[in-house]
């Protein structure tokens, strides 16, 4: 329940349908998939024929689902949507891929997490348009060939490196999404702000894409908590002010850094003077556990030139001094 997590919670859910964008035209930077894929669909669309399997990788938040939803809508077909780790068996996924239409869209989530029978079924799906059903048991059971109608996988992966070759060579587009500029955020959140109602101003807008970790989906929250600010603390405009100190208070910072990220850092940097140190010292020093410290905070800092993971433990950067405002000890060891 961090605000600056990248999953979706249940508040993201209920208002995300609302903020998404419904084509290519409305969605906002990513401009190399953007535009190859733009030619995909329109390349299948003159001839008539089902898109080609699509695979979007990139981090939580990015807007893989937005684009399955976006290709589906820009072929004019239906979609379904699951993922990976809601098929455990490779009879789930023949029930879906039994009942889809001609055309129609299936986005999988989360690909790299499907089960491996499920995955050997999905190679045939994707290559011929059929799947073997096993009927029985033992000596006595028999493959049933079923014919499926051509079709559209959209694979989402956080990695692609996390995919078998054979099946990552089934798609015959590959999409890697980037984190956004602020620039392309800001335009994010001026979007999102038009659709909920929210007057703000171009710093205002700015403001909460600097702090949104590159992520739409950090952004459009960030903004709503800056809304409920600036409603009860003002009049409901968001100027840079207003964002600065809602934001404040949420104690998501100007880098985006929220309590848990300057804890490791403060730490890092006061109590062993900017590393080498060990993670579970690390861990202990700030009192959470070595799993949190290293998958929930780390990632992030390292991204943002913070902090480097080094065989002889966590150094903070020149980078985190400054951030933080602090400066290093002349005496200190390097
Ligand atoms: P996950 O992998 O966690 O499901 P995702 O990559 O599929 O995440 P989405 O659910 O598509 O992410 O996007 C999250 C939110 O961000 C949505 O509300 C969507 O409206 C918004 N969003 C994502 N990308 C864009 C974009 N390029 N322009 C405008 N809004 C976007």
């Amino acid at each position: 329940d961090r605000l600056v997590g990248t999953d979706a919670d249940g508040e993201d859910r209920a208002v995300e349908a609302a903020l998404r964008p419904k084509d290519l035209g409305e969605f906002v930077g990513q401009e190399r998939v953007r535009e190859q894929l733009d030619l995909v669909l329109k390349a299948a669309r003159a001839r008539g024929a089902t898109a080609d399997h699509v695979l979007l990788s990139g981090a939580p938040g990015l807007g893989k689902t937005t684009l399955s939803m976006i290709i589906a809508a820009e072929m004019g077909a239906p979609i379904r949507i699951t993922s990976g780790p809601a098929i455990q068996h490779a009879g789930d996924l023949a029930a879906i891929l039994s009942s889809l239409t001609e055309g129609e869209v299936l986005f999988l989530d989360e690909i790299h997490r499907m089960s491996r029978p499920a995955e050997e079924m999905l190679y045939m799906a994707m290559e011929d348009f059929r799947v073997d059903v096993i009927v029985g048991k033992g000596p006595g059971a028999t493959a049933i060939p079923l014919e499926l109608p051509p079709f559209t996988l959209v694979g989402a992966t956080t990695r692609a490196g996390l995919l078998p070759p054979p099946l990552r060579d089934r798609f015959g587009f590959t999409g890697h999404m980037e984190f956004y500029a602020p620039a392309e955020l800001q335009r994010v959140v001026h979007r999102s702000a038009r659709l909920l109602d929210v007057e703000i101003a171009d710093q205002g807008a700015a403001e909460i894409a600097g702090r949104s970790r590159g992520t739409p989906r950090i952004a459009n929250r960030l903004l709503r908590r800056v809304r409920d600010y600036a409603q009860v603390k003002a009049d409901g405009v968001i100027t840079r002010e207003i964002a600065a100190q809602a934001l404040d208070v949420y104690e998501v910072d100007a880098r985006g850094l929220d309590r848990l990220d300057r804890a490791v850092l403060t730490a890092l940097l006061k109590l062993f003077g900017g590393g080498p140190v060990g993670l579970s010292t690390l861990a202990v020093a700030v009192g959470e556990e070595r799993e949190t410290v290293e998958e929930v905070a780390e990632p992030f800092l390292v991204r943002e030139g913070l902090l480097a993971r080094t065989p002889r433990g966590r150094v903070a950067t020149p980078a985190a001094w400054e951030h933080l405002g602090l400066v290093r000890d002349a005496g200190a060891a390097g």
